[in-house]
């Protein structure tokens, strides 16, 4: 075999002889001891043309076999998957990911500048302790704005359906005999037109021209988000769609909710199914709004997320329905005379404020302060809100704490 010009540079010292391939969960399979085939530099990585050591394994039962695309020290420039080209982190293409953080780096695509590139940032990383990535991505902090949208797209668990077969090209042309044995999928194939049947393994792991990243994006700028009350003394959050009574539990919330905060008080009405966290601050409360918000699981239950809105406020609204709100909490009364009117924050006109929302598509959740929207007050509770149980709202419990900020808009 002949090699190509720049692979001379190469001193054959610099191949890697990994023990195991750096792996998403997904393509590592549900199977925890798996049986992995190692083929010490026998394949070439896609990106850097350099051998590297190549793992094959069938990820689960039916799963089809997997192999190692690129070699680990193109995963680690990138922090991805040496079989999916996935960022590690998040489970999505490069290219979502280096949107939302805004880096782009312009590696050397090929001949001795990629060559000389690679080198270098496998010196780079070797003086590492092997945990953080290369490239532009090793600039960009954990804290990065970016980043929250990117837990908000990414899937929380692995996604085991892309392990499944390819389809079968012979059962396409009517033609495969192995009927149950066939190893391949036995399906109608997606319109060839289709951007996803297109994908380029470079482009995925240059994070260019990727047809499922434009389509996951597309998704991010639809996505909603659940936007903080102005009200900056709100610190409590209405959990929903709990089930039936006895499904999720105090501790249940408690475990949950407690990784972002100190929980002053929660109380669960297992008869509506619903909840409320009281935060201690109003950090905590935005904390779990922005990360809970449409993937907030507990139990296996995808749990809704609102905000809670204060006694005064909702008694306001209430003088604007037509019907009676059917599911209001009934257990945690509190007196009026303890809803504070510091600063007369409390003592707006009703009409200052407006049903604490949820478009019916779940869209960018606001609340405006001075005009009701067109044409009335969406009603909880109706259909065409489409937010059923989440119609209702709880008093922020602790009076102190309301108005005791300084740092009230108004
Ligand atoms: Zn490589
Ligand atoms: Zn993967
Ligand atoms: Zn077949």
């Amino acid at each position: 075999m002949s090699m190509s010009k720049s692979s001379y540079n190469y001193n054959r010292k610099g191949w890697e002889d990994a023990e195991f391939p750096i792996l998403c969960e997904t393509c590592l399979g549900p199977n925890p001891y798996l049986r992995m085939q190692k083929d010490t530099y026998g394949k070439e990585c896609t990106i850097c043309e350099r051998p590297f050591t190549n793992f094959r394994w069938q990820p689960g039962k039916g799963a089809r076999f997997k192999t190692t695309e690129v070699c680990q020290t193109c995963s680690k420039i990138k922090n991805i998957c040496q079989t999916c080209l996935f960022d590690l982190e998040f489970g999505l293409p490069v290219q979502v990911r280096d949107h939302a953080l805004k880096i782009s780096d312009d590696l050397p695509r090929q001949g001795a500048n990629r060559d000389f590139f690679v080198q270098n940032q496998e010196r780079a990383l070797a003086a590492t302790d092997g945990t953080t990535p290369g490239g532009a991505l090793a600039t960009v902090g954990a804290d990065h704005p970016g980043s929250e949208m990117l837990r908000r797209l990414a899937r929380t668990g692995p996604y085991y359906k892309r392990n499944a077969p390819h389809i079968c090209s012979f059962f396409v042309k009517g033609e495969c005999k192995r009927g149950e044995e066939c190893p391949y999928r036995h399906e109608k194939p997606s319109d060839p037109d289709d951007p996803l049947s297109q994908q380029n393994m470079r482009d995925r792991y240059y994070g260019a021209k990727d047809p499922v990243a434009e389509k996951i994006l597309n998704r991010a700028t639809a996505l909603p988000s659940l936007q903080p009350p102005e009200d900056a003394t709100i610190t409590t959050l209405y959990v929903g769609n709990l089930g039936p009574a006895g499904t999720i539990t105090e501790k249940d919330l408690n475990d949950y909710f407690y990784q972002y905060g100190d929980i002053r008080h929660l109380s669960l009405l297992p008869q509506k199914g619903c909840a409320f966290v009281n935060y201690t601050t109003r950090e905590s409360a935005e904390m779990a709004a922005e990360r809970s918000f449409n993937r907030a699981h507990i139990k296996n239950r995808k749990v809704t997320i609102r905000w809670g809105v204060p006694h005064a406020q909702r008694q306001a609204q209430s003088e604007y329905r037509v019907n009676p709100v059917p599911n209001l909490p009934t257990a945690l009364p509190i007196p009026d005379e303890l809803v504070p009117t510091k600063r007369g924050r409390m003592e707006f006109a009703p009409r200052d404020f407006m049903p604490p929302p949820a478009g019916p598509s779940g869209g960018i959740l606001k609340v405006p302060r001075l005009a009701p929207p067109m044409g009335g007050y969406d009603q909880p509770g109706t259909s065409s809100s489409g937010y059923e149980g989440s119609s209702i709202y709880y008093p922020s419990q602790d009076p102190e704490r309301l108005g005791a900020k300084g740092d009230v808009i108004d």
